[in-house]
């Protein structure tokens, strides 16, 4: 078999880093960053993740779901938290092993390269920036302590992220479509500490959310008893990053928008100052392969927005696509698993990028809403009655590994039949009012 390099340590680059080394390949995987286990590396990306059934059914192909379950936080379900500091929790699915799962983006990182480690096949080179690749040549350059360095490969896999240098140099290669859209609105982390007792200062089961119409707040539990904040609005509009500046400033705008959070972050002003406002980007390219010498995945193939907490369970079920697609086709026919990954997930890919943005405008401000509430509490209803007929949209996509476009064309016919059925209850009860007045 051939000799193959990752590009990228990352959650996706490790995962096919030691399905690759298993399935009899020698890997070479480059990070640009330095080893996280011994030196604390900020990586400017959220502290903590929602897994949920695609990510750890991934994992569980190398044996990790149970590691990663065990330190991780079960939320079933999310708390609404309204102005006048009152709260609603609200289950997330149907069935109560319907939960996320609240991990350290670390301790996820950290489980896989420790599996990459225990894998033989995979060398590991931190601190090295993969900066070009030459297909015809068979030749990747990297950077190692300001020199760069020619390798030789047979077959490359960029899991190098949104901003993946692996992608840069395909877009160099050929015809390939990309884009990336960036919302109007961006986020900051705002660490809230544990309680005076030590233990958490919220209900840690669950997704806490303070939807404000056009911006919001959102937490989830980390495991030493810290939420992490994170606040959602524009960076031009008021309240929004440009806008909201002076100290005195953030403090008046959490009075008027999350009075109950502002008390659970004693040092909002510094934090608020401290931690960049980070930008929310959709990016789509085509293709993802060239021949079978080069492919993407991951956030270098499609990145997403987080509403849906769905970017990096998608990114790993891309490696349990591509492993079983070797399954089928054998572990050296590079070309055809390319063109079959890439052609059978860009649709989906595509529809998780909508769907993710559209989930904003949920989470910021239907939640909240009556005509939400209902619609979800029929949706359980539906879900009950019809369990094999029914099946909700936020349940196919965090709770199964049903294909992100099926589970929209599905959600669209259910939404048909519900109506239907809606339709038909209201004939029954109107003909049966109008018959007793007879
Ligand atoms: P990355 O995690 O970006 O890893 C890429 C790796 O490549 C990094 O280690 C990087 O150092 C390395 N690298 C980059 N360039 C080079 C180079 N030139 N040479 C060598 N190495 C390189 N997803 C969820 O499923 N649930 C969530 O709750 C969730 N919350 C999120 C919250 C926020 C605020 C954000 C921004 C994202 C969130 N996501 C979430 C999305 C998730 O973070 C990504 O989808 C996921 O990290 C993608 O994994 P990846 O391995 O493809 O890329």
């Amino acid at each position: 078999m051939g000799s193959v390099a990752v590009a990228g340590a990352g959650l996706t680059g490790c995962l096919l880093a030691v399905r690759l080394a298993r399935a009899g390949h020698e890997v070479s995987l480059y990070d640009r960053r330095p080893d996280l286990r011994v030196r604390d590396v900020d990586a400017g990306r959220s502290i903590n993740l929602a897994v949920s059934t695609r990510g750890l059914d991934a994992l569980s192909r190398i044996g990790l779901d149970e590691i990663v379950l065990e330190q991780s936080i079960p939320l079933p379900g999310r708390m609404i938290h309204d102005l006048d500091g009152s709260t609603t929790f609200q289950p997330y699915g149907t069935e109560p092993d319907h939960r996320l799962h609240s991990v350290g983006r670390d301790a996820l990182n950290i489980a896989l390269l420790d599996a990459v480690d225990a894998t033989p096949r995979v060398t590991t080179y931190f601190e090295h920036r993969v900066r070009d690749l030459s297909v015809r040549r068979r030749q990747m350059v990297v950077e190692h302590e300001g020199r760069r360095h020619e390798r030789e490969f047979d077959t490359v896999y960029g899991a190098d992220g949104a901003y993946s240098a692996v992608r840069g140099r395909l877009q160099r290669i050929g015809r390939v479509d990309f884009s990336q859209t960036f919302l109007d609105h961006g986020y900051k982390e705002l660490t809230i500490p544990p309680a005076s007792d030590g233990g958490f200062a919220m209900d840690p089961n669950a997704l806490h959310i303070w939807p404000r119409g056009g911006h919001m707040m959102i937490a989830l539990p980390n495991t030493d008893h810290t939420f992490t904040g994170t606040l959602f609005w524009s960076f031009e509009g008021r309240p929004g990053f440009e806008t909201v500046a002076s100290p005195g400033d953030i403090r008046s705008v959490f009075d008027e928008h999350f009075p109950d959070a502002r008390d659970l972050i004693p040092d909002l002003e510094e934090q608020y100052a401290d931690n960049p406002a980070s930008s929310l980007v959709t990016m789509r390219t085509w293709p993802w392969h060239h021949d079978g010498d080069v492919v993407i995945v991951g956030d270098a193939a499609h990145a997403v927005v987080p509403f849906l907490g769905q970017g990096a369970n998608a990114a790993l079920e891309d490696v349990t696509i591509l492993m079983d697609l070797y399954e089928r086709h054998g572990d050296d026919n590079h070309s055809v698993v390319f063109e079959q990954f890439s052609t059978s997930r860009k649709p989906h890919a595509d529809a998780l990028a909508d769907l993710a943005i559209e989930h904003y405008e949920e989470m910021r401000s239907d939640v909240s809403s009556r005509v939400f509430l209902v619609g979800k509490w029929l949706e359980r209803i539906l879900a009950r009655v019809f369990p094999s007929r029914f099946v909700p949209l936020y349940t196919m996509v965090s709770f199964t590994r049903t294909p992100y476009a099926d589970a929209v064309q599905r959600a669209r016919r259910q939404q048909e039949m519900a109506w239907g059925v809606a339709v038909a209850v209201l004939v029954v009860v109107t003909a049966v009012v109008l018959l007793s007045l007879l």
